[in-house]
């Protein structure tokens, strides 16, 4: 009963302040990691034997997830990306989709998984009101899946995908990441898995990313490179206009195809980032690059009346967005030495460096 008075609240003040940072970057986009566990072990994001997880009674419910993305909307974010580790692994996310779907300030409600469990809850979440999902897709062959992954799960990927249609999903996404020797021969292969399936392509740049620890800049395809080698299989390629903070760069082949690049390494977009991201257990990171987060959950945990608590939590994510002057992917590039971001022992140390706790 608290939870929906003071989420009413809330939104009655909700006469909304886009909160802008130092640089004059909106707070509009949040990506919501709601479990840190992830069902594959991505060679780029998790590659080693062991990892250590975010205390259980540590991870925000539901409702605690909502009071939180509610004070956010009331500060101006729009767009809402659920993500992880994986979060088809969060039991019964349907459940948090429909709570945030009756929240009229989220103008995008978006999911990011890898799809193996995309056959089995596409129906609910598309009933509970969930707008749209990517799914990360690296390589369209089977045996190649499992050497990224070390999962052999591919079918069930391509089967989540083709439930995701089913259901009534229009506008998916596929998130490929690129890395030089591993799938860089598959560009046109997925360009035509895409066509195929009614999904729009993204090419993702390789990272280093927390957690990336066996980055290394000789393995990176950049955006120059991958449009020289599409433009050899199809012609000549134009850019699509943009204006907004999105982070891929769209372009389209001559036949009207549109795919996308997020050249995160190559040509990072921090002048017109406005992403932020909240872990499961309430840290909120301002880059994905910062070395330190805010502890929401520590507030919103603390004794006092909701209101109380939903107001200080408001200044407290107002104060620290003003103040935010990140850069986080420009500082790594200007970086010519450039090797893994965190060493090994400090990830460690404290899992929250880690991607996929943060939220990909
Ligand atoms: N489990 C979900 C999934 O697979 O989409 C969501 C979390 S995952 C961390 C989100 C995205 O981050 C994926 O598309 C993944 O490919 C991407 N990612 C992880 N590590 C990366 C890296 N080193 N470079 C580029 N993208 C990376």
């Amino acid at each position: 009963m608290e939870v929906v008075t003071s989420n009413r609240n809330v939104r009655e003040r909700a006469s909304s302040v886009a909160v802008r940072d130092a640089l004059g970057r909106p707070l509009a986009s949040l990506r919501l990691s709601v479990t840190d566990r992830c069902n594959l072990r991505c060679m780029y994001c998790m590659p080693e034997k062991h990892y250590n997880w975010l205390p259980q009674d540590h991870l925000l419910s539901f409702e605690e997830l909502v009071r939180l993305v509610d004070i956010f909307t009331v500060l101006g974010v729009r767009r809402l990306r659920m993500t992880g580790g994986e979060p088809l692994l969060r039991r019964d996310l349907d459940r948090l989709v429909t709570l945030l779907a009756v929240n009229p300030m989220i103008e995008d409600l978006a999911l990011t998984t890898n799809g193996i469990l995309l056959a089995e809850q596409a129906g609910a979440l598309y009933r509970a009101g969930l707008h749209r999902v990517t799914v990360s897709l690296d390589t369209l062959r089977p045996e190649r899946f499992l050497a990224i992954t070390r999962r052999d799960d591919h079918v069930r990927v391509l089967d989540g995908i083709a439930a995701a249609r089913r259901e009534g999903f229009s506008g998916t996404k596929i998130d490929s990441v690129i890395i030089r020797g591993v799938n860089d021969d598959e560009l046109s292969d997925l360009i035509e898995f895409g066509r195929a399936n009614d999904a729009e392509v993204r090419f993702i740049e390789y990272m280093d990313v927390p957690g990336a620890t066996q980055w290394s800049l000789e393995n990176i395809v950049s955006r120059a490179e991958m449009l020289a080698t599409l433009e050899r299989s199809y012609g000549p390629i134009a850019a699509c206009a943009s204006d907004s903070s999105a982070p891929a760069s769209r372009f389209l082949f001559s036949d009207g195809t549109v795919f996308g690049v997020i050249a995160s390494t190559t040509a990072p977009f921090c002048g017109r980032c406005d992403r932020s991201r909240l872990t499961a257990d309430g840290i909120w990171y301002r880059c994905l690059y910062a070395m330190a987060g805010t502890d929401l959950r520590r507030l919103l945990r603390s004794a006092a009346p909701p209101d109380e608590i939903a107001a200080r939590i408001a200044d407290r994510i107002g104060s620290v967005w003003r103040v935010r002057a990140d850069r986080g992917a420009e500082q790594r590039k200007a970086n010519h030495a450039r090797s893994a971001f965190v060493p090994l022992d400090a990830l460690q140390r404290d899992p929250h460096f880690e991607m996929h706790t943060r939220g990909g």
